[in-house]
C-alpha cells in the first residue's frame, strides 16, 4: 500500500529557510583580534540570498561547484547555505593541506567560483594558476594591491570581486528551487588521503539534512545552545553542527583563524558557550590552558571531540576540574561523518566505573545507521562486547561510492570498489559492538601494531599514557622488527619542567597492559606531529623512525 503522505524533497533550502525565519534573533558570531563581528541568522538568511543572486550573475545556473577556501566565519555560513540551496554544489576545501594535495582536490572538485578569506588569500593565489576551472574569485574582506594582482593574473581568472562589493546591490530574496532532486549532491568533502591521492565524498541533500536532524536530537541542542564550531567547516561537514543550528536555532560562535587555547578559552567566557566540537588536540590544548589561567568557564556543558580516540584521562579532567561532558563522537568523511556518540545509558550513575567504560567508548551507533563486524576470516562477528572484527556501516548519511570526475585511473576505480562490500562502507576501523549498540574501537586497522601474531593496540597504550600526569601527549606507532614483525615505539611530550623518565613511564605501564605490549622503545619529542586536520600524524612518525630520527 501507498503512503498517503506528500513527498516534498528534503533540501538545505527549507533548513535555510526555516533556520533564518523561525530563528531569526539567532546569532552568528565571528571572532576577531577586535571586537566580534555579530549577525543574526535573519540577516545571514538575508546574506545568502544576495549570494545566490550574485553567483547566478556569475554564471552558476546549475549543479555546479563553487568552493571555499576559508576559516570558520559567518561568511563561510552563508555560502554553505547559499550555494546548495540554489541548486550548486560547495566545496570546501581544506586550508591546511600540503600545496599539492590542494591543487589535487580543487582540480578534482572542479569549482568555477571561489570564495576566498582575505588572510588566505596570498596562499590561495599560489596555487590558483593550477585550477583551470576557476572563472571567479570572491575575496571576503580587503586584500593589499600585490595579492590583488597576483590573483586576478592566472589567464582562467575572469574577475576578482570583493564578497560585501559584490552582494551589496543584490536583491534580498532569492527564489530558491523546490524542485531539486533530494539525491542529488548538495556539497562535498575530500578525505585527508593518507594513502594515495584524497577521495571526493558528495553528500547529498538528503543526507545532510537526515544527518543534522540526527545530530541535532541525539545530543539534544536547542536555541538557547551558543555552540563554538572549532572544527574547520571543510573537515567533514563541520560534523553536521552548521545545518544541525538551522534546525535548533542554537547560536554558532566562529573562531575564524583564532585557533589557539587563548582565545578559545575568551570565547567561552565572553560568549557563554554552552558546547562546541573539535578534535582531541585541541581540548587537549584548552585543558593545559584552564589549568594553568583558570578562567571562567561555568557556561560550558559539553564538548564534542571526535576524529581520534579521545584519552579517558583528558574527559575525566574536564568533568572533576569544570564541570563539563566530553562527548566522543566517532565518523568518517564518508559517513557525514556522525556515526556514533557516546551518551551513557540513563541508568548508569555519573562518575561511576560503568559511566567512564560508556564515556571511553566510540558510543552508541546513531538511529539510521547500521553495522556489522567483520572478523578476519570474513564472518560477521557478534555484538557481545568482546568478538572483534572490521566495522561496516551503512545507512542514508553513509558514502555508497567516492565522487568521480571521469579522470580516474583502473587502478583507482578499483581502490574505491575494494572500499566497499556488498553495499557496506568498509571503515577500515577494526573493534567491536556491545549489545546495546555501542562501539568499542581498537584501532585503525592501519595503525593497530602486529607484534608475533597478536595485535597491540595503539589507542590504548596512547590513553594509558596521557592518562600520566606529566605526559601532554603520547603517540605510538609500529615500527618493523625482525623477530616479531612489528614492535611498538612510544612518542611521548611531557609537561613543561616535568621530570619523569623513560623508565618512569614504561613502570606506570606495567599494571596496565599484557608485559609483552610494554613499548622498548621510547622517544621524548617536543610535539606530536598533527595532520591538516590536528590529529597525531603516525604516518610521519614512522617515517622518522625510519630516517633515524628518533633513536
Ligand atoms: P582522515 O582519514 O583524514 O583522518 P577522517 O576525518 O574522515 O579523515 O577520519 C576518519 C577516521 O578517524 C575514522 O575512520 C577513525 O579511524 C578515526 N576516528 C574518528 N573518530 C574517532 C574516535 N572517536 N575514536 C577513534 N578513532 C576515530
Amino acid at each position: 500500500m501507498k503512503s498517503t503522505m506528500q513527498t516534498t524533497p528534503l533540501l538545505i533550502s527549507s533548513l535555510l529557510r526555516f533556520g533564518t525565519t523561525a530563528h531569526a534573533d539567532s546569532e552568528v558570531v565571528t571572532w576577531t583580534d577586535g571586537e566580534p563581528r555579530r549577525t543574526t541568522y535573519g540577516e545571514v538568511g538575508t546574506k545568502a540570498a544576495q549570494l545566490a543572486n550574485a553567483l547566478r550573475g556569475l554564471g552558476i545556473t546549475g549543479d555546479q561547484r563553487v568552493g571555499t577556501f576559508m576559516w570558520n566565519n559567518a561568511e563561510h555560513m552563508i555560502a554553505y547555505l547559499a550555494v546548495p540551496s540554489m541548486g550548486a554544489v560547495l566545496h570546501a576545501i581544506n586550508i591546511r593541506l600540503f600545496p599539492e594535495q590542494m591543487v589535487y582536490v580543487a582540480r578534482h572538485g572542479g569549482s568555477e567560483v571561489m570564495v576566498v578569506d582575505n588572510s588566505l588569500a596570498e596562499p590561495f593565489a599560489r596555487i590558483l594558476p593550477a585550477l583551470p576551472s576557476v572563472k571567479h574569485v570572491i575575496v571576503n574582506g580587503p586584500v593589499p594591491q600585490e595579492v590583488r594582482v597576483a590573483l586576478e593574473a592566472p589567464e582562467q581568472v575572469e574577475k576578482v570581486h570583493d564578497f560585501d562589493e559584490l552582494i551589496a546591490d543584490q536583491p534580498t530574496s532569492f527564489d530558491w528551487p523546490i524542485d531539486l532532486d533530494e539525491n542529488d549532491a548538495s556539497s562535498m568533502c575530500y578525505t585527508s588521503g593518507t594513502t594515495g591521492n584524497p577521495k571526493g565524498v558528495a553528500y547529498s541533500h538528503r543526507s545532510n539534512y537526515l544527518h543534522a536532524v540526527g545530530v541535532a536530537a541525539t545530543l539534544g541542542f536547542t536555541q538557547a545552545d551558543r555552540l563554538l564550531i572549532v572544527v574547520p567547516l571543510f573537515h567533514a561537514n563541520a560534523w553536521g553542527y552548521p545545518y544541525a543550528a538551522m534546525v535548533t536555532g542554537a547560536t554558532l560562535i566562529m573562531p575564524d583563524r583564532f585557533l589557539q587555547p587563548a582565545p578559545l578559552a575568551q570565547m567561552i567566557g565572553a560568549e557563554k558557550i554552552t558546547g562546541g566540537a573539535g578534535v582531541p588536540t585541541i581540548w587537549n590544548g584548552l585543558l593545559q590552558y584552564l589549568d594553568a589561567e583558570k578562567p571562567d568557564v561555568s557556561s560550558c556543558r559539553m564538548l564534542m571531540v571526535g576524529g581520534a580516540a579521545a584519552p579517558p584521562s583528558l574527559m575525566k579532567a574536564f568533568h572533576d576540574r569544570y564541570d563539563i561532558d566530553i562527548v566522543q563522537g566517532w565518523g568518517m568523511t564518508e559517513t557525514s561523518p556522525v556515526g556514533s556518540l557516546a551518551l551513557p545509558p540513563a541508568r548508569v550513575e555519573k562518575g561511576s566505573d560503568e559511566y567512564w567504560r560508556y564515556k571511553a567508548a566510540q558510543g552508541r551507533l546513531l538511529c539510521g545507521v547500521d553495522g556489522r563486524l567483520i572478523g578476519p576470516d570474513g564472518t560477521e562477528q557478534p555484538w557481545d562486547g568482546e568478538a572483534v572484527g572490521e566495522l561496516e556501516v551503512r545507512g542514508p548519511w553513509i558514502t555508497g561510492t567516492y565522487f568521480s570526475n571521469g579522470t580516474e585511473s583502473a587502478a583507482e576505480m578499483d581502490d574505491i570498489a575494494g572500499k566497499f562490500h556488498d553495499g557496506w562502507l568498509r571503515t577500515g576501523d577494526v573493534g567491536a559492538l556491545t549489545a546495546d549498540s555501542f562501539l568499542l574501537l581498537t584501532d585503525r586497522a592501519k595503525d593497530v601494531i602486529k607484534s608475533g601474531g597478536e595485535w597491540i593496540s595503539s589507542v590504548d597504550l596512547e590513553n594509558h599514557l596521557m592518562g600520566h600526569p606529566d605526559v601532554v601527549e603520547a603517540s605510538v606507532v609500529g615500527i618493523p622488527d625482525e623477530k616479531w614483525d612489528e614492535r611498538p615505539l612510544a612518542t611521548v611530550v611531557l609537561k613543561e619542567g616535568a621530570t619523569a623518565t623513560v623508565a618512569d613511564l614504561r613502570k606506570y605501564l606495567e599494571d596496565k597492559v599484557a608485559r609483552w605490549q610494554l613499548p622498548e622503545r621510547w622517544a621524548l619529542i617536543d610535539e606530536v606531529p598533527k595532520t591538516s586536520v590536528g590529529k597525531f600524524d603516525k604516518k610521519v612518525l614512522r617515517q622518522r623512525y625510519a630516517d633515524g630520527e628518533l633513536e
